[in-house]
């Protein structure tokens, strides 16, 4: 028995799954999870010592790859200073402003402790600012794990959402309106159902939790009119798109305006950081100038901020986003090229340091409905190839992956030829 394989087995008896994030488990996927013992730069290193090439980057935060020194530093010397005071710091004004720099739309920024934490806030300043309680979000987008975000569509697409989990009161749930991503039509129906009613739209601007499918042209721009004529709030979820597709976000890439962004995993380094900011006469609508509530015991906390602010640091120099784009580009065409020589029918999205690899005869991916139609079980045989290859993808049909500063292209070269070989045993 694997080191992995005894402690999943113990976990299981300890931890719901053995895992404390539902996807870690490989329910996705098969199998047993890989513990994990170290990291570094692109690598993973397993409880049985084996060395992965690493495309999840703990689902998105790592895009300097693992244990980067410059992080490591500054945190340890926060660490040596004290872990928490729940009082000011410095530290907490210099992210404000580098943040707020960095992303020109968010005229003020407050931290929290995970994208949840961030989505959830937003959403509550929106409904308090506007003093509507209807959302709009779509299917296939996932913004974290707060009630009124874990619903589905309805039976048809302008009936009231339905939870997608027990334990969401239907009557929290009926608020939230699920249209479809990169169809602006379905949102001007929503619209016209419920003109004076809808508090914001919430979006993921590429969305990487229906594995990576980047918006249509038209989309963001068609959802910022809309808000705009019906007096709504825009919210660009990029928790995971921030600092990944571009330095000021997907947002600055696609031209986009939001009224609030969300931010979560790269702003934190690693730590347990998420923010959400914009627009001053918004962010003042918070406790303690304005009358909505939002706190929390760790906010801004000090090593956390310390980690965020070297990797905000880091990743500000000048190049950093043609190299990770081009490692990216180096992967999709080289993956794409594999199967092509295999007969192996494949689509790869693919926008700044994040990508997606669909297993589907048709052309192109653009939806959910198009990601449901996808082969996922030649995706499974493909991760189990991979693994056993050595390379780490997301254990997930229905998840992106992620790119690091520190891939280098002999990681890529290998990804790809190790590619190749699975497509062949695939074939057989
Ligand atoms: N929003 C998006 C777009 C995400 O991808 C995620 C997590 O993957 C979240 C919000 C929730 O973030 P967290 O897991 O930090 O709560």
């Amino acid at each position: 028995m694997s080191k992995s394989e005894s402690l999943y087995a113990q976990a299981k008896e300890l931890i719901p799954g053995g895992v404390n994030s539902p996807v870690r488990a490989f329910t996705g996927v098969g199998g047993v999870p890989l513990f994990i013992e170290r990291a570094d730069g692109a690598y993973l290193y397993d409880a049985d010592g084996k060395a992965y090439i690493d495309y999840v980057g703990s689902w998105g935060p790592m895009v300097l790859g693992h244990n980067h020194p410059a992080i490591r530093e500054a945190v340890l010397e926060a660490v040596s200073r004290g872990l928490s005071f729940g009082a000011p710091t410095e530290m907490e004004v210099k992210m404000a402003e580098l943040v707020t720099t960095l992303v020109p739309s968010m005229d003020m920024v407050r931290m929290v402790n995970s994208g949840t934490e961030a989505t959830m806030s937003a959403i509550r300043l929106a409904r308090g600012f506007t003093g509507r309680d209807k959302i709009i979000k779509f299917e296939g987008c996932y913004h974290g794990h707060a009630d009124h975000l874990l619903v589905k569509a309805g039976s048809g697409a302008l009936t009231l959402g339905q939870p997608n989990s027990p334990g969401v009161p239907a009557d929290f749930a009926k608020h939230t309106l699920t249209c479809t991503y990169n169809d602006i039509e379905s949102v001007l129906q929503a619209f016209k159902q419920y003109p004076d009613d809808i508090a914001c739209i919430i979006v993921e601007p590429v969305a990487g939790n229906m594995n990576c499918i980047p918006p249509q042209p038209e989309f963001l721009p068609g959802l910022r009119e809309l808000c705009d004529q019906y007096g709504a709030l825009l919210i660009i979820d990029e928790v995971m798109t921030g600092f990944r597709v571009a330095l000021a976000g997907a947002q600055d890439y696609y031209g986009v305006t939001p009224d609030l962004t969300c931010l979560g995993k790269i702003i934190g380094g690693g730590m347990p950081v998420g923010a959400f900011g914009g627009r001053r006469d918004v962010m003042e609508a918070l406790a303690p100038t304005g009358p909505v509530y939002q706190a929390g015991t760790l906010s801004g906390n000090p090593v956390a901020m310390a980690a965020g602010f070297a990797c905000l640091n880091e990743i500000s120099q000048p190049g950093i986003y043609p190299q990770l784009t081009e490692l990216t580009d180096n992967l999709a065409s080289g993956l794409l090229d594999a199967a092509q020589k295999e007969d192996i029918p494949l689509v790869v999205n693919h926008v700044g340091g994040m990508f997606g690899i669909f297993f589907t005869d048709q052309e192109t991916v653009t939806c959910y409905q198009d990601v449901t139609r996808c082969d996922v079980e030649r995706f499974k045989q493909f991760f189990h190839l991979m693994l056993e290859e050595g390379v780490y993808f997301a254990p997930s049909a229905f998840e992106a992956g992620f790119m690091s500063l520190a891939h280098s292209q002999e990681d890529i070269q290998k990804t790809i030829d190790a590619a190749r070989r699975c497509f062949v045993k695939m074939k057989k």
